[in-house]
């Protein structure tokens, strides 16, 4: 028969069976967004889009930008529990001779994963050589002006309520917003969030986008952030290609938690997508049979990584993405995750 061992082993097995089901449950119920309410979403997305193009088009002809396009978690099937945002991506040209990019670690600010961008030869082509000379703050280009020309554009010249009205949505920007955001009431009740989100093309195919540094210090005013979100959700993608796995269930199912925990909503996508890569270094099944065994380990990781108060980006190690919270904000999101180790549903009785 069985010893007491033997017992305890049959008892975990279960217990786990039924955290394996409760997750998936809660995939299907709460986590998954059904295809109607995001076709719906980005539709009004792609409405404000088309709206935007057109106005800048006519308003500033001399502006010089890419063509303006959406992405985001909305676009890539990992948006979870509500349609409710996406960003509008604002690719601005800036000439090659003009400007560099200096490595936030070769700065003062030391600071991995951010960067300066210098303005060049001011003695052969002075200031008004460049459009975004606007911009210049102490030499180099200031992501926050940048924002500034954005919103008064956006918050202060389009008429949206007219064109609200012809699109049939509400639409107002949302005042104060660290970054840009429009609201978008696109039926009674359901609402998306756009945030205008500006970038700058790198030589090596990588983006810095103007999205604040926080703590927003005087020092870092003028960071770019370096985006590795496509590079990172690729990644992803590929290894659950290549072996069925359930990284992107994972991945989401973390995501409604923080989501819907309050005391979780300091993670975003990118901690918890490089948690995971870095998982996949260690951890070779990721089958659908596997997936509340890898869940734990991730919970695990992610207490791990705040004590350390360090979790490496899968892309650039040198890069702390725990490096903008701040102590009492990781000691929080520690301390709710540990608790959550013993008791993994009750972060899914939300
Ligand atoms: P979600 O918002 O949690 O669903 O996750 P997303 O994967 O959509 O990430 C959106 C967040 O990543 C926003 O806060 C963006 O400011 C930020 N972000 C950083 N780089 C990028 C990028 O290249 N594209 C988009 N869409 N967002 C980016």
């Amino acid at each position: 028969g069985l010893g007491a061992g033997g017992g305890a082993d049959l008892l975990r097995a279960r217990m786990r069976l039924s955290l394996q089901e409760r997750l998936w449950a809660f995939y299907r119920e709460r986590v998954n967004i059904p295809g109607e309410e995001q076709a719906a979403a980005r539709r009004a997305a792609l409405d404000i889009c088309a709206e935007l193009r057109v106005f800048l088009h006519a308003k500033l002809p001399d502006m010089p930008l890419r063509e303006m396009y959406l992405s985001g978690s909305l676009y890539d099937d990992l948006q979870v529990v509500t349609a409710d945002h996406a960003q509008l991506m604002v690719p601005m040209v800036l000439e090659k001779n003009l400007w560099s990019m200096v490595p936030g670690e070769d700065t003062i600010m030391n600071v991995p994963g951010f960067w300066l961008v210098r303005r060049e030869n001011l003695e052969y082509f002075p200031r008004g050589s460049s459009y975004w000379d606007r911009c210049l703050v102490g030499g180099y280009l200031s992501p926050k002006a940048v924002l500034e020309v954005f919103d008064r554009l956006v918050a202060g010249s389009i008429n949206w309520p007219a064109i609200g009205s012809v699109l049939d949505y509400v639409i107002r920007p949302v005042v104060p917003s660290e970054t840009l955001t429009l609201e978008v009431q696109y039926e009674t009740d359901r609402r998306l969030y756009v945030d205008f989100l500006p970038l700058l093309a790198m030589e090596d195919g990588g983006a810095l986008i103007a999205k604040p540094h926080r703590p927003a210090a005087e020092r870092h005013q003028n960071l770019w952030r370096q985006s590795f979100r496509a590079a990172e959700t690729a990644r992803l993608r590929a290894l659950d290609r290549e072996d069925g796995g359930c990284r992107c269930a994972c991945l989401k199912l973390a995501k409604a938690v923080c989501k819907l925990n309050a005391a979780l909503q300091r993670l975003n996508a990118s901690q918890l997508t490089n948690a995971l890569l870095l998982l996949s270094d260690t951890e070779g099944d990721w089958t659908q049979e596997a997936l509340a065994d890898r869940f734990l380990q991730l919970l695990r990781a992610l207490v791990r990584h705040l004590e350390a108060g360090r979790l490496p980006c899968a892309l650039n190690p040198k890069v702390n993405l725990l490096c903008e919270l701040l102590e009492p904000e990781v000691d929080e999101l520690g301390y709710t995750l540990y608790c959550a180790l013993s008791d993994p549903e009750g972060l899914l009785r939300t």
